[in-house]
């Protein structure tokens, strides 16, 4: 019995906005406010540059599959990933037009210094436990492919980061279906963050983005 209904399903990249700061998410994803900063303008482009190429190709043992959409029932989630691999492997699952068995092995670009920080360890353990549910099988391991060095750091899909990608995942969707965005905490992450012009975080702990920007409008029509 699925758990979500696809009305109900969040975009999958939102995880790492969340893990980011939950208001930086809900401001991107519940008020529909988004602004862009030198982090978030490279790192589109450096996505549109891998999903730009063809959608498949055979390489010896792997097939690799681009800009595959994906979706979770039991998570409520759905998106894209930038690259699936299939390795084949006879414990692996049969793919339509092809004979041998393979096992799918996501692979998510990010741009940076090769240090993979937990919020891209679970987009990416989000997207296999998607492609789990759809392809009926089960996914140890995929890679983070960082832009800078070019290189691949493996993750292992442990429980502990499972657990910890269905937690929050959770916690997006009570916050989604209350429309609630939780107020500022100020820290140093701010000064990095895409959204702090919208979000005011040191003059908005105690009103929602929505009251403020009413507020100034209001006093711009009085003056
Ligand atoms: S400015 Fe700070 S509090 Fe506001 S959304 Fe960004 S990280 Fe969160």
């Amino acid at each position: 019995m699925p758990k979500y209904e696809e009305e109900d399903y969040l975009w999958l990249s939102g995880i790492q906005h969340y893990e980011f700061c939950p208001r930086q998410w809900a401001l991107i994803h519940i008020e529909n406010l988004w602004n862009e900063n030198y982090l978030t303008a490279s790192g589109r482009l450096f996505h549109k540059k891998v999903h730009d190429k063809t959608q498949y190709e055979k390489r010896g043992n792997i097939i690799i599959v681009r800009a595959l959409k994906i979706s979770s029932a039991n998570l409520g989630l759905s998106g894209e990933c930038d690259v699936v691999e299939f390795h084949k492997d006879k414990n692996g699952i049969k793919l339509k037009n092809f004979n041998e068995k393979y096992i799918p092995y996501p692979i998510e670009f990010k741009r940076g210094n090769g240090h993979a920080i937990l919020s891209d360890e679970m987009q990416l353990c989000a997207q296999a436990m998607c492609l789990e549910e759809m392809l009926c099988c089960d996914i140890p391991k995929g890679a983070l492919f960082y832009g800078e060095p070019k290189r691949r750091k493996v993750i292992e899909f442990s429980q502990e980061l499972r657990n910890k990608v269905a937690n929050t995942v959770f916690e997006m969707h009570k916050l989604f279906k209350k429309l609630y965005t939780p107020k500022p905490i100020y820290k140093n992450h701010c000064r990095a963050c895409s959204m702090q012009d919208f979000c005011l975080p040191k003059i908005s702990k105690q009103k929602s983005v929505k009251e403020y920007i009413k507020e100034v409008l209001l006093n711009e029509e009085i003056t």
